[in-house]
């Protein structure tokens, strides 16, 4: 099943994708990691992504696309795949559909209060990168790394006012990405409130009714 992950940040969209990739036994690719494995084997895709980054500028969709194409081209991605950061716009898409067609398009919506709760409550420790919430998961002493009792910080992205402006952003850069799979009768829309087990569940019976339909 070839599968493509939206939601805005804090929706929960990475610690889904690592779930359903074990339990289906299914590539998780996000084309974060895919830009950072190709600078860092040097590849002539790598290269130019290099030069890219380096200037502070985004990666442009051809480049992007040709990232992907040839991570989809690998043995492991015969079966299917979950798509995470990519596709952004239309366009990449558009391009997707020529390369390798999705399946289903997995929406995770959070309304924003939860958003700003999950993401200002979020604090991580700089030693060891395990992540803490102050209310639903916090250290055991305040302030310090149960695993290595290193001091927790929160990430200056994780404020408030940033988190808006992320969110907006978002929104904006991702209404005619899914209007477009919705016209195309892939996108389903998943409630991604709650611990992650329960949004995983609604996911798994997404994926039934989606077998069923088919
Ligand atoms: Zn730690």
């Amino acid at each position: 099943m070839k599968m493509v992950f939206l939601g805005p940040p804090g929706a929960g969209k990475g610690t889904l994708s690592d779930m359903a990739s074990a339990r289906l036994n299914l590539p998780h690719i996000s084309t974060g990691d895919l830009f950072r494995a190709a600078v860092k084997h040097e590849t002539e895709l790598g290269k130019k992504v290099k030069d890219i980054i380096a200037l502070g500028q985004l990666v442009p969709d051809d480049l992007t696309i040709a990232l992907v194409r040839e991570r989809l081209n690998h043995g492991d991605a015969s079966k299917g795949w979950i798509l995470d950061g990519f596709p952004r716009t239309t366009a990449q898409a558009e391009a997707l559909q020529e390369v390798d067609p999705v399946d289903l398009v997995v929406d995770f919506e959070v309304q924003d209060s939860l958003i700003l709760f999950r993401l200002t409550g979020r604090r991580l420790c700089p030693q060891c990168g395990k992540i803490y919430h102050l209310v639903t998961m916090p250290p055991a002493k305040e302030g310090l790394c149960d695993h290595c009792g290193g001091s927790l910080s929160s990430r200056p992205d994780d404020r408030e006012e940033a988190i808006r402006v992320r969110l907006l952003a978002y929104r904006e850069q991702t209404e005619p990405l899914i209007a477009w799979y919705g016209s195309r009768d892939l996108l389903v829309t998943i409630d991604g409130s709650g611990a992650p087990d329960l949004v995983y569940s609604r996911f798994e019976s997404a994926v039934i009714r989606y077998r069923q339909d088919r």
